[in-house]
C-alpha cells in the first residue's frame, strides 16, 4: 500500500483519488478552497440556486464508471437522466431552432428551419459516431506519450483514417463545404467552444464534438451539476480518502528528481507518490520553482474563459428551455476578439442556462435562474470591471430583442465570475476555462503528458493536461494517469 498525495479536488483529483484508493492505496487530498469540486461547485444567493461553473453533462458513463470501480451502485449515489430537448437556437432575424434528443428528429428541424437537405444532415451526424471512436481511442483514452499507444492496433486503425479526420482543414472550412446556409455552419462551429477553441482556427477534426450531443445525449443530474461532485466526494470518503480542506499546498518536495512529499502552511507531509490537479502553469512556477520548466508546453495558447452573469429573475419564459444560445451576427469577429484582440466583441454569443426548468426547486415559485455565459479571453491584465459592465448591457439589450421585453426588470438577484476571479478561485492560468486552446493541428500533441519522467512519482491530472478541459475529458486524464501508475508500479 502507497501513500498518495493529491493537491487539488477538482473533478479530476477526485477520480484520481478514487481510483486510487480503489487499488488499496491512501489517498490524502489538499484543496486550497473550503469545498471540494474547484470549477464544478455551486452557490445560492436569495433563494436561487446556481452551478457555478459547468451546465452541460455528457458521457455520464464516465462517471458511473468510478461507483462500479468501487464495487458500488451508481444509482445509489447519483442520478441523471437525458434531456428531451438539447439546445434552442435564437438568431437576431427571429430565425429559431431547437435541437432534440433524437438525431434523426434534429436532423428534420434543421432541414426545416435552416433550409438544408435532410438527409445531408442526417448522414453529417451519423457520421460522427465512426469519426469519434477512431479519435477518442487514439486521442482521449490513452496517453500519447507512450510507444505503446502509437504501435497498438487502434491507433494503426487511426493512421490509416487519417485523411478523414480532418487534421489539415479548420472546423469551419469543414462545415462550410458541407451545409449551404451560414446559420447551420454557425450551429456546427460552436462545438469548437465546447474546449474553448476557435472554430476558424480549431482542426475540423473537432468536428466531432457534437456527436456527444446529438448521438450519445445532454444529460441533467438530479440536484444539479454540483451532485457531480457531490456524489464523487462521498464515494472517496466511503473508500477512506482522506480531505484536508482550506490547505494550500505551497511547495511540492522534489529529491534527485523523484516527488518525495508537499508542504503547506501546516507542515510537511511525505508522500511515496503525488498527483496535481492544479493547473500546470503554477504547479510548475509556484509548487515546483527549482525544477527544469518545460517551456514549450507551458507556453501554450490559452483556451478562452469567460464572463458569466448569474441572474435570478422573478418570471418565466416558455420560449426558453434548459439550454440557450443567441448567436451573434458577427460570428467570425467575436472569435478574432477573443482570440487575437484579447478582448469581447460587441455582439458576443449569449449562453443562458436555466436548470430550474428542470428542478422547479432551484429558483422561487414563479421565477427562474438563469446562469449565462459570454466566451471571453483569458486573463492577461485587461480592464475586466469595465468590459464586465459592458458585456452586461449588450447582454440585457441581445435577450431582450429575441424576448420582446426588457429582461432587466425581472432580475432580483445578481452576481458573475469574470477570468480574473476564476483564476482566484481554481488558480487557472489566466481563468482559462478548458486549460489549452486546440487552434492548431499540434495541439493535441502539446498538451502536458500525465506523467514525466523528468519528475518521477508525480503525476498529472485535470483540465490543462492531456487530453483537455470539460469534465468528460478530466475524467479521463484520471483514468490514464492511474493506468501510467500502475504501470510504472
Ligand atoms: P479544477 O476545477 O480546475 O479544480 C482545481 C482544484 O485545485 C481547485 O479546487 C483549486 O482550489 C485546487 N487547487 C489549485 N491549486 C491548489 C493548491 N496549491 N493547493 C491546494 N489546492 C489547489 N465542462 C463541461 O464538461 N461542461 C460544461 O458545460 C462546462 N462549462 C463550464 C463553465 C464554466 C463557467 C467553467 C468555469 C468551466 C466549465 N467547464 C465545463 C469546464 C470544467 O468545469 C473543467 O474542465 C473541469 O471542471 C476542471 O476540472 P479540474 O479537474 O481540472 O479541476
Amino acid at each position: 500500500m502507497k501513500q498518495v498525495g493529491v493537491v487539488g479536488s477538482g473533478v479530476g483529483g477526485l477520480a484520481f483519488a478514487i481510483r486510487m484508493a480503489c487499488l488499496g492505496h491512501q489517498v490524502q487530498v489538499f484543496e486550497a478552497n473550503s469545498f471540494p469540486g474547484g470549477k464544478l461547485s455551486e452557490f445560492q444567493i436569495n433563494g436561487f440556486r446556481f452551478d457555478a461553473g459547468p451546465s452541460l453533462f455528457t458521457l455520464p458513463h464516465l462517471v458511473d464508471e468510478l461507483f462500479t470501480l468501487a464495487n458500488k451502485n451508481p444509482r445509489d449515489y447519483f442520478n441523471y437522466s437525458r434531456l428531451p430537448e438539447v439546445c434552442r437556437y435564437f438568431w437576431e432575424d427571429r430565425t429559431r431552432l431547437c435541437t432534440l434528443e433524437n438525431f434523426a428528429e434534429t436532423a428534420h428541424e434543421i432541414a426545416k428551419n435552416l433550409g438544408e437537405n435532410e438527409k445531408n444532415v442526417y448522414d453529417f451526424i451519423l457520421g460522427l459516431q465512426e469519426k469519434y471512436q477512431i479519435i477518442s481511442e487514439l486521442f482521449l483514452e490513452n496517453s500519447l506519450h507512450q510507444s505503446s499507444t502509437w504501435l497498438s492496433k487502434k491507433a494503426w486503425n487511426g493512421y490509416w483514417n487519417i485523411p478523414s479526420l480532418g487534421l489539415f482543414s479548420t472546423m469551419h472550412q469543414l462545415h462550410k463545404k458541407r451545409f449551404k446556409n451560414p446559420k447551420t455552419v454557425q450551429l456546427f462551429d460552436r462545438y469548437a467552444t465546447y474546449n474553448g477553441s476557435d472554430p476558424y482556427q480549431t482542426p475540423a477534426t473537432l468536428s466531432i464534438i457534437p456527436h456527444l450531443e446529438y448521438n450519445i445525449g445532454a444529460f441533467f443530474p438530479e440536484g444539479g451539476m454540483i451532485a457531480i461532485t457531490q456524489s464523487l466526494y462521498q464515494l472517496a470518503q466511503d473508500l477512506g480518502v482522506q480531505f484536508h480542506f482550506n490547505e494550500k499546498v505551497n511547495r511540492i518536495l522534489c529529491e534527485n528528481n523523484q516527488a518525495i512529499g508537499l508542504e503547506t502552511a501546516q507542515g510537511k507531509y511525505p508522500f511515496d507518490m503525488l498527483a496535481s490537479n492544479m493547473d500546470i502553469r503554477p504547479t510548475y512556477q509556484k509548487l515546483l520553482p527549482d525544477q527544469i520548466q518545460p517551456k514549450r508546453l507551458l507556453q501554450q495558447e490559452k483556451s478562452s474563459s469567460g464572463i458569466i452573469f448569474y441572474w435570478g429573475m422573478n418570471k418565466q419564459w416558455d420560449e426558453l428551455g434548459v439550454h440557450n444560445i443567441f448567436f451573434s451576427e458577427k460570428y467570425q469577429e467575436e472569435f478574432k476578439a477573443i482570440f487575437t484582440d484579447k478582448t469581447l466583441s460587441d455582439d458576443p454569443t449569449v449562453y443562458l442556462h436555466i436548470s430550474s426548468k428542470v428542478a422547479p426547486e432551484d429558483a422561487p415559485k414563479g421565477g427562474e435562474n438563469w446562469f449565462i455565459l459570454i466566451n471571453a479571453p483569458a486573463n492577461q491584465g485587461q480592464n475586466w470591471d469595465e468590459l464586465v459592465q459592458l458585456t452586461r448591457e449588450r447582454v440585457i439589450q441581445k435577450i431582450s430583442r429575441a424576448l420582446g421585453e426588457d429582461i432587466s426588470l425581472y432580475m432580483v438577484a445578481e452576481d458573475y465570475l469574470d477570468p480574473r476571479r476564476i483564476e482566484e478561485r481554481t488558480s487557472s492560468s489566466g481563468g482559462a476555462l478548458y486549460g489549452n486552446a486546440s487552434n492548431n493541428r499540434f495541439a493535441a500533441f502539446l498538451r502536458h503528458p500525465n506523467y514525466r519522467s523528468a519528475i518521477k512519482n508525480l503525476y498529472w491530472i485535470g483540465g490543462s493536461v492531456h487530453p483537455g478541459g470539460g469534465i468528460p475529458l478530466c475524467l479521463s486524464s484520471a483514468k490514464i494517469a492511474s493506468k501510467l501508475f500502475q504501470e510504472n508500479a
